[in-house]
């Protein structure tokens, strides 16, 4: 068959455009990206103009090697292409001894362990402190803040389509508009059938986001839970819009008191009229990401607006715009990234439980590493899914 490949990457979105990239500085045109829809678009999990990007991961130390290392690689992306990916804001996380987990137990602490670890920079900020620096930001007297100086955000689709170009001018080839419906195995190499053809490829790496539990056998797919999400952006009063700007704003994670929620959010960044994006994570499973509702109500936006209402200063209580988008999540909140159990040569990546995107460059770099070499330098066994089969003591 004349449709040879070294490698195939399915789904172009924070992951595949990142492996895309990384794999095209080692194959060129010898490595093919194919996406359903034409990237990047507002249809996965990459949209909403913004996500956060810290370095000491309270989901985990073992993610912080990641996050370091994407921040070098968005810095390496931005001179070739001349484009600003990260915008270094600064991170802001607030606690109270009532509200320590958000994604996993202990999530703060293991935030300033990692900081430890790894010696990223950062300040502890009593309410006080934090009401002088960022009066954005209206905390009880019992909550306290982690700040991190390096942190910020990303823009996503933008990551996405600089990560596509420099891939397509390495050479790689890219097919929009076209779908994986079926592999197997041929021997040492794997057959692909899609919307419009069909491809012989050595390796094949899945980073089918939301879709991936389609593509996976029973083994994985009960592993992954895909879960609706709500973007909301508030209006500002105009004569506060230099304390939401920003130069004086840093991203926000916010632990609420006696939950297990917690809401994030970001400065005002597309001018006064903007919005200030704010989220709180939702566990609504849905049955197909091809079915999500689109639509939010005024009662989910009231919602929304309760929770912040004395959390965050300054709002005028209007809602400037939403946007709905996909978590796909782990039992653990944990990356799953495993060979496939059937096929080899055949790599799975979860779509990384609503915490990925800040870690998206480093892993589309280590999986061109375990294509070409056979191993990442970045040890990514702690993703392994072996964790939820293993017996406990
Ligand atoms: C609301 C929200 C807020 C978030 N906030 C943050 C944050 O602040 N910081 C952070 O680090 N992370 C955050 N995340 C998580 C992060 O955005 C995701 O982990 C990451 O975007 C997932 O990327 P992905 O490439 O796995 O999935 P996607 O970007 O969805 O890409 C998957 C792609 O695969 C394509 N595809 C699927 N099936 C097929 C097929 N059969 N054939 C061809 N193409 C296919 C899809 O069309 C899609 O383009 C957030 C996620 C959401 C939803």
């Amino acid at each position: 068959m004349d449709n040879h490949l070294s490698a195939v990457v399915i789904g172009l979105g924070a992951v595949g455009s990142a492996t895309l990239y990384q794999l095209s500085k080692l194959y060129g045109s010898d490595v093919l990206g194919i996406e359903q829809f034409v990237s990047p678009h507002t249809l996965g999990s990459s949209h909403g103009e913004t996500r956060i990007t810290r370095l000491a991961i309270g989901e985990g130390e073992v993610y912080s090697p990641l996050a370091i290392r994407s921040h070098q690689i968005w810095r390496e992306i931005e001179q070739k292409t001349q484009l600003s990916l990260f915008k270094n804001v600064g991170g802001l996380l607030i606690s109270s001894p009532s509200a320590s987990r958000l994604h996993v137990e202990g999530f703060f602490e293991t935030t300033q362990a990692a900081a430890k670890k790894y010696k990223i920079p950062h300040e502890l900020l009593d309410q006080a402190e934090v009401a002088k620096r960022f009066p954005v930001f209206n905390l009880d007297d019992d909550e306290s803040a982690y700040y991190e100086p390096d942190a910020g955000y990303l823009i996503p689709e933008l990551c996405v389509k600089a990560q596509l170009d420099l891939a397509q001018a390495n050479g790689a080839q890219i097919h929009m508009n076209e779908k994986l419906l079926s592999y197997e195995q041929i021997g040492k190499q794997i057959k692909l059938v899609t919307s419009k053809g069909e491809y012989i490829t050595d390796k094949l790496i899945l980073t089918a986001g939301s879709w991936l539990p389609e593509l996976l056998p029973a083994k994985y797919s009960q592993l992954l839970e895909v879960h609706r999400q709500v973007l909301f952006w508030f209006n500002i009063k105009a004569e506060h819009y230099p304390q939401v700007a920003p130069e004086n704003m840093p991203i926000f994670i916010w632990g609420i008191k006696n939950s297990s929620q917690g809401i994030y959010g970001f400065p005002v960044i597309d001018g006064v009229s903007g919005g200030l994006k704010v989220a709180m994570e939702s566990v609504a499973k849905i049955d197909s990401p091809d079915e999500i509702n689109r639509e939010v109500t005024n009662e989910e936006i009231q919602a929304m607006y309760n929770i912040i209402a004395d959390k965050i200063r300054y709002l005028d209580g209007s809602c400037v715009k939403t946007a709905v988008c996909m978590y796909t999540v782990t039992p653990d909140h944990g990356f799953v990234i495993d060979k496939h159990p059937d096929v080899d040569g055949i790599l799975i990546v979860s779509p990384c439980s609503g915490h990925g995107f800040k870690h998206s460059a480093a892993l589309g770099e280590a999986f061109a590493q375990i294509v070409h070499d056979g191993k990442s330098k970045i040890d990514l066994s702690p993703f392994s899914s072996i964790r939820f089969t293993k017996e406990q003591p």
